[in-house]
């Protein structure tokens, strides 16, 4: 039996909802604010990822290599800890994650 595609990209099964689209296609709907013709195409490269987030990646790396640990970063940036964990798993992803001296 084959899965049901999403009615919107035709890539992904569909969730099992009334819309027939995937997950990604609905979640992409509701952001766009529940438009009636439904979800807007994907971007380009996947998620959009908010303004300022690949400055607070840098100083993070910067935070790192000075030896500043986990919290101390999200108390200086003023995010979440689980955020500044992201930001190092970026890192980890590119390479650039400083190795502890
Ligand atoms: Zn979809």
């Amino acid at each position: 039996m084959a899965a049901r595609k999403c009615r919107s990209c035709r890539k992904r099964p569909a969730a099992r909802k009334a819309s027939g689209w995937c997950r990604a296609c609905g979640d992409r709907w509701k952001r766009a604010g529940k438009p009636k013709e439904g979800p807007p195409p994907p971007g380009k490269g996947g998620r959009p990822r908010e303004a300022g987030t690949e400055k607070r990646v840098q100083r993070t790396r910067d935070l790192l290599a000075e030896g500043k640990g986990t919290m101390e970063i999200a108390r200086l940036l003023g995010v979440p800890g689980s955020t500044v964990t992201y930001y190092k798993h970026r890192l980890a992803e590119r390479g650039e994650l400083p190795v502890a001296a």
